[in-house]
């Protein structure tokens, strides 16, 4: 079905709060139903057999089998490419399994890509640890110096990663700098935009090639199901150099069909779609995406309550006498506050750490001590929540790792919520006089 572009409400000239509503969905052919319905069919029926052989051959496009394609995921899948004024999208049952479909597209068993050493600690595991098994091989740099990108790049190097606002501890760098040094070395560069969602901020705007999300997050909002998203800029030249085959050269499976040269600025969604996803499986289910969708349509205006909340909340932490340090870049104080206001003018979400005097131990009896806020591990929720990152999300690290991940052992994550403010700041004040 293709709309008119001034009629399409997914195209960019249709503001933000639109586009969270309406993109990607209509009302149902049959039914005339305005929300978008949960399609929980695992296949679909071919009209003839000429039709089924087209689209198999990826010919013509359509539902084949859910682990592929679905009706209620597409809508989330388009939904979120033009969130992020970008070509076209592919959903995943996490964020973790966007991030290896991401890198499975175009890597090959010996290369090796450069990521930030500020990252999600399960992504420092995978990247740093079970990419390993696969022979894709990981340097960390220091997204504060983005020269140091430059300086671990190798000749095999095949993208650069970095979190555009770290989680957890809320690190912004010099992101077009960073593009410039992937752009300079012919390789992609990927931005998980989990933390700061597309309402604050759009990597392909600044020079990201792929866009990758935790939908678990924010973007679904309300901590009810897990999700991720792989997002195609469009803007790469995969053909530019000799680095990226998989994408350039004939695929056995589809009969010598080449991704890039068939399907060009979504050639790398395709190819995540009809090899990676196929072959893997890790398929978001519909009512997930269902429930994703419907997290949406709020987004704008639950971030921007989740960014004042988080205002007030580090300022009452960083006065607190109990509290050595806040690390959140929306503090004048922050080493990104720089890029913040460069980048994410409007807030840079509502997740960030701070520093007990009393070590480790303060950190545990904190958590223990919460009420209203939640000890759990998940960020983006309705709900507040807090984290001992040294003593659950980031345990399998090392000590040092841990520090230079921002979660040494005197660290506490925090996820600001949409309750109100004065009740968090309350029980923040109660738990930390415990804790103390
Ligand atoms: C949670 C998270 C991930 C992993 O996503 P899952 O949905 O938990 O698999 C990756 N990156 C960031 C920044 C995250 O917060």
């Amino acid at each position: 079905m293709s709309k008119q572009p001034e009629t399409d409400p997914g195209r960019p000239a249709w503001g933000f709060e639109t586009r969270a509503i309406h993109a990607g969905a209509a009302p149902d052919a049959l039914t005339g139903a305005r929300n978008t319905p949960i399609h929980h069919s695992t296949s679909y029926v071919f009209d003839d057999v000429d039709h089924a052989a087209s689209l198999f051959n990826l010919q013509t496009f359509g539902f084949i089998y859910s682990r592929l394609t679905n009706p209620t995921v597409a809508v989330l899948e388009e939904r979120i490419a033009s969130l992020e004024n970008a070509r076209a999208a592919c959903a995943a049952g996490s964020g973790h399994a966007a991030q290896f479909l991401a890198f499975f597209t175009f890597m090959e068993p010996g290369d090796h890509f450069v990521a930030s050493r500020y990252l999600y600690g399960g992504s420092i595991t995978q990247f740093g640890v079970t990419f390993r098994k696969l022979g894709w091989d990981c340097s960390f740099a220091d997204p504060l110096e983005p020269a140091t990108f430059r300086d671990a790049l190798k000749a095999n190097s095949k993208a650069i990663f970095i979190e555009s606002v770290s989680n957890p501890s809320s690190i912004i760098g010099d992101i077009e700098t960073i593009a410039g040094i992937a752009d300079e070395a012919g390789i992609p560069l990927i931005v998980d935009n989990t933390i700061a969602t597309p309402c604050l901020f759009n990597p392909v705007d600044h020079g990201a090639d792929i866009v990758i999300h935790s939908t678990t997050k924010y973007l679904n909002g309300h901590g009810n199901s897990m999700g991720g998203v792989i997002v195609e800029s469009g803007r790469f030249d995969w053909a530019r150099n000799d680095k990226f085959p998989a994408l350039t050269t004939p695929d056995e499976a589809y009969h010598g069909l080449t991704f890039y040269e068939t399907f060009g600025d979504f050639g790398f969604t395709m190819r995540a779609r009809a090899v990676a996803l196929r072959d893997f499986g890790p398929t978001l289910s519909p009512t997930n995406a269902f429930m994703t969708i419907t997290g949406i349509e709020t987004l704008p205006l639950r971030m921007e309550r989740h960014v004042a909340n988080a205002s007030e909340v580090a300022a009452f932490l960083d006065a607190h006498p109990a509290v050595a340090w806040v690390s959140f870049a929306a503090l004048p104080s922050s080493p990104s506050y720089e890029w913040k206001e460069k980048y994410m003018p409007k807030g840079c979400g509502s997740v960030f750490t701070f520093g007990l005097k009393g070590g480790y131990e303060a950190g545990t009896r904190l958590v223990e001590n919460c009420q209203l806020l939640s000890h759990l591990a998940n960020v983006g929720d309705t709900r507040s929540l807090v984290l001992h990152p040294a003593s659950t999300t980031h345990r399998q690290l090392t000590e040092a790792q841990q520090i230079a991940a921002g979660a040494g052992p005197d660290v506490v994550r925090i996820s600001v919520g949409l309750e109100t403010v004065e009740d968090i700041i309350r029980d923040l004040d109660q738990a930390l006089r415990a804790a103390s």
